[in-house]
């Protein structure tokens, strides 16, 4: 899910995102998926006597990726875009989070409520399980967005225009980008709450400690941060067409053209199974990571991610407009 982050003072919200446990960022899911590429190398040193020469710290930060311009360029953004959005995306959050009440005002307005007479410990698992489900399928949607719509695109492509995937990549998202993705799901799980809470009456609470849903946290003990880096971890069979394994996003990066538009996912593989995005990761392919082998450099400086995208969308969109004006030429309405 996206991160929220609660403090006024960004470098305050900046140290903090480490130690919340509701944070993707939290140190544990960082350590955790650090030790999961432990693991990978201790299976695949096993076969291939090369990478147990090369030894385990070349094997998990390669120079070669750690140190390339476009991995140097995430460092930078991070840094930067953390600290300047961190109030920002928290008082987003408040707004979206609204949809709850409005939702909910629309429901009692078109009667009572059932309040259906579940155990409490049901109406719990029910609530927390839909509300996960429409918060990833909201992540879902806002990313299928982001890669049809040929404006929305434009502020996605600082996503993919990384040639290299460090963890520090899942940062490289332009703030329209971690807006639109903060507001579909903040508004899917909303009107899924509201239902719940209609229907179920208070007992409609997300199971968590503090404050943090138990399968976010779950989804981040499993290699997380694994996503964005070299190390290959696919979810195989049926396990791959319900969650979205380090390995299905590696796919989702590369420049083949048979990757494009794939495994879209957050979380859950079910809505790419569903809508016909599914790439299985059954088989290791080696990719080459960026968008289309052009544009990628254009992007590697905190500027461009922050300007290009509009530069390009302005463009883009002056080109629709001139088309349209155009086509009004050539076809003048019928003389009456
Ligand atoms: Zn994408
Ligand atoms: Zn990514």
């Amino acid at each position: 899910m996206p991160e929220i982050m609660t403090s006024t003072n960004p470098a305050l919200a900046f140290a903090g995102m480490f130690q919340d446990p509701t944070n993707r960022w939290f140190g544990l899911y960082v350590a955790v998926s650090l030790a999961i590429g432990c693991i990978v190398f201790a299976f695949e040193a096993r076969q291939d006597p090369r990478l147990e020469q090369e030894g385990l710290l070349r094997y998990l930060f390669p120079k070669e990726i750690y140190t390339h311009r476009s991995a140097l360029a995430d460092y930078r953004f991070f840094l930067v875009n953390k600290l300047l959005f961190a109030v920002a995306f928290g008082a987003l959050v408040a707004v979206s989070s609204s949809s709850v009440e409005v939702v909910s005002f629309a429901l009692r307005a078109l009667g009572p409520s059932p309040e259906f007479p579940v155990p409490r410990a049901v109406a719990i698992f029910v609530t927390t399980i839909l509300w996960a489900l429409a918060m990833d399928f909201g992540l879902w949607f806002a990313h299928w967005l982001l890669h049809k719509v040929p404006i929305l695109w434009e502020f996605h492509k600082v996503h993919h225009s990384a040639e290299v995937l460090t963890p520090l990549t899942a940062g490289r998202v332009h703030p329209l980008d971690d807006a639109l993705n903060i507001v579909c799901s903040a508004i899917c799980g909303g009107v899924v709450l509201a239902f719940c809470r209609f229907f179920f009456g208070p007992h409609a609470q997300i199971f968590g400690v503090l404050q943090l849903n138990i399968l976010v946290a779950i989804f981040y003990l499993f290699g997380f941060h694994l996503r964005h880096s070299h190390i290959w971890l696919p979810y195989k069979g049926i396990w791959g067409k319900l969650f979205v394994s380090p390995a299905h996003h590696q796919l989702h990066h590369s420049v083949a053209e048979r990757h494009w538009d794939k495994n879209l996912g957050f979380v859950f593989a079910i809505w790419d199974c569903l809508f016909g995005t599914l790439y299985a990761v059954d088989r290791r392919e080696t990719i080459q990571v960026g968008m289309n082998g052009t544009e990628e450099a254009e992007y590697h400086s905190v500027r461009a991610m922050y300007l290009l995208p509009f530069v390009k969308a302005w463009r883009r969109a002056k080109v629709h407009w001139n088309s349209l004006a155009g086509s009004a030429i050539v076809h003048p309405p019928p003389a009456e």
